[in-house]
């Protein structure tokens, strides 16, 4: 997706011209927050919906619309999101018993995502010891819900594999 050619405040006077309450296609409002959902202030079902439109009708509402364009003119990550994106990182190194969300990622293979809702996809490391899963989809993985093979690997097992595989990197 393109910049966002708008400014907020742009966006709030075309607006008023009409007599009307900013308001943004939850579709593009989807592509603007894309990556930045873990804050719940930023997530769909937290928002003013009406006919398809997100509507951003008070104060609040507004300066959470000028952090999501300014985030996405800048690249940048709101604070508080950088912030809930580390303790979902933190919360699965203490599952994992000290493999980071990094190295977990580093020890699959072919790792898609994350999708909006923060889930990797991969090829599950126990089926491809049986050479398994070879179209990489049998594994979910998410840093707060933890490993989930649909072909119905043992987590435990899902795990042991990828630390086995992380110690063998790091020799
Ligand atoms: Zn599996």
């Amino acid at each position: 997706m393109s910049k966002y050619p708008l400014d907020p405040r742009q966006l709030m006077r075309e607006n008023t011209r009409k007599q009307t309450v900013p308001k943004m296609d939850f579709l593009r409002y989807l592509a603007l927050t894309r990556g930045i959902r873990k804050d719940p202030r930023f997530k769909l079902s937290n928002q003013e919906i009406v006919n398809g439109m997100v509507y951003f009708r008070d104060a609040a509402a507004m300066r959470n619309l000028q952090e999501i364009i300014q985030a996405h003119n800048t690249g940048s990550v709101p604070e508080t999101e950088v912030k809930l994106q580390q303790e979902a990182k933190n919360e699965w190194m203490r599952k994992s018993d000290g493999i980071t969300v990094e190295m977990t990622l580093d020890a699959l293979e072919n790792v898609r995502g994350p999708d909006g809702s923060g889930t990797y996809t991969a090829r599950c490391i126990s089926c491809a010891e049986r050479g398994g899963d070879s179209d990489s989809n049998h594994l979910r993985f998410h840093p707060e819900k933890g490993l989930h093979c649909f072909a119905g690997c043992f987590a435990p097992q899902i795990l042991g594999l990828i630390r086995m595989k992380t110690m063998e990197g790091s020799k």
